[in-house]
């Protein structure tokens, strides 16, 4: 942070401090609940038959070019297909589908609109640029026609080319201003080159300028970090490794200053903030112990989550993660995902149904926040 700011650390851990203790009673009671049930989901009171309307904007969908592109992907980088779609019950081959089992499910679980995108690797999963330019064009067009043949019930994340960077911002500004898309999902790294780095710049700029989020979704670690994961596949994947490369890419993002450049820009992370919303206090201590980089932010790194970050639900039950998100990041800023096809609905939503907030909170987090940042 700069010194002309004038937040001292003392002053600075003192803001800190009281933001975290004024934790609503009904959320630290939550809490503590969830604590002392151990792994019980139910910590809240019962809410049985209570559904609240939900925007759900994590959502995957692909056609078959997109799955087997999962799969050549795989093969290129030799990371394997970590997802067993036999483990959870919902498979690829219902990402293609809309009318069998992605509308009825809608419907079954309360969600009236899905903000769709394509899974992972997406077009950053192409290995050179002039066929991602290319292939992201076809896919953003063929999810703009899915959007349109269901008037209300989907709206869309545009998929970006940043193995060209300026052709990644140009089709950002396309997929809004053309096609009506309320901003990009990006798939994690680009090849492992992140989006903290300066030649990417212009997407943040671009996005600013036109004010709509980009979603960080989680990736494959590089393999530099393969030592760590070394007789240990249980660990990579959503177990962990997705989780800690993608908290660590936000984290790059930040702490490279592209929020105080471009402080309209927005960072959307699924997975209730990849951990990093729990680690707030952890993470501006050590920033202030370290400064090894020499980098000056304007603001202490955990303000950035009340400025530039936005977090949602996906893929993550556990009531006492959500508390902790809600307290640390605030009602405004979290929203409610599943991420579709790969969810425990039911998990999902008893989750969010039964966690402690009040019913204000809880429209804003299933829907209201949902309309307000994406102009829904
Ligand atoms: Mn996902």
């Amino acid at each position: 942070m700069k010194e002309k700011a004038g937040v001292g650390r003392r002053e600075f851990l003192s803001k800190t401090v009281a933001a975290a203790i004024a934790v609503p009673a009904v959320l630290a009671a939550g809490a503590n609940a969830a604590h002392a049930q151990g792994d019980a989901p139910k910590p809240g009171p019962e809410r049985t038959g209570v559904r609240t309307k939900k925007i759900a904007i994590e959502e995957h969908w692909a056609n078959q070019e997109l799955n087997d592109l999962r799969t050549e992907w795989g093969k290129r980088t030799g990371y394997p297909i970590t997802v067993d779609p036999k483990a959870i019950g919902y498979s690829f081959p219902r990402t293609p589908d809309f009318e069998k089992f992605r509308i009825p499910f809608m419907d079954e679980f309360g969600i009236t609109m899905q903000v769709i995108s394509t899974g992972s690797p997406g077009v950053q999963g192409y290995a050179d640029a002039q066929t991602a330019v290319a292939k992201a064009k076809a896919i953003n067009d063929a999810q703009a026609e899915i959007i349109r043949k269901y008037p209300g019930r989907f709206a869309g994340f545009a998929g970006l080319p940043t193995q060209d960077p300026k052709a990644a911002a140009d089709e950002l500004e396309r997929a809004v201003k053309q096609l009506g898309f309320k901003g990009a999902m990006i798939q994690g790294s680009t090849d492992w080159q992140y989006l903290d780095e300066t030649k990417y710049w212009v997407i943040w700029e671009r996005a600013a300028a036109l004010e709509v989020p980009i979603y960080l979704h989680v990736q494959e670690p590089s393999f530099d970090s393969a030592k760590i994961y070394a007789g240990h596949p249980e660990l990579t994947g959503s177990t962990w490794a997705w989780g800690v490369e993608t908290g660590t890419h936000a984290l790059r993002i930040i702490n490279a200053g592209v929020f105080d450049a471009f402080p309209k820009a927005t960072l959307i992370l699924g997975h209730l903030g990849e951990s990093l919303p729990y680690l707030l206090g952890r993470l501006d201590e050590g920033y202030f112990m370290a400064a090894k980089s020499g980098r000056k932010l304007q603001k202490p790194l955990s303000a950035y989550f009340r400025s530039n970050v936005l977090v949602t639900t996906s893929g993550l039950y556990r009531p006492e993660a959500l508390v902790c998100a809600i307290s640390a990041m605030g009602p405004d800023r979290v929203l409610y995902a599943m991420d579709y096809p790969f969810v425990q609905p039911k998990a999902s939503i008893e989750c969010f149904e039964r966690t402690p907030m009040t019913d204000a909170d809880r429209e804003k987090i299933s829907h209201l926040n949902g309309e307000r940042w994406l102009k829904l």
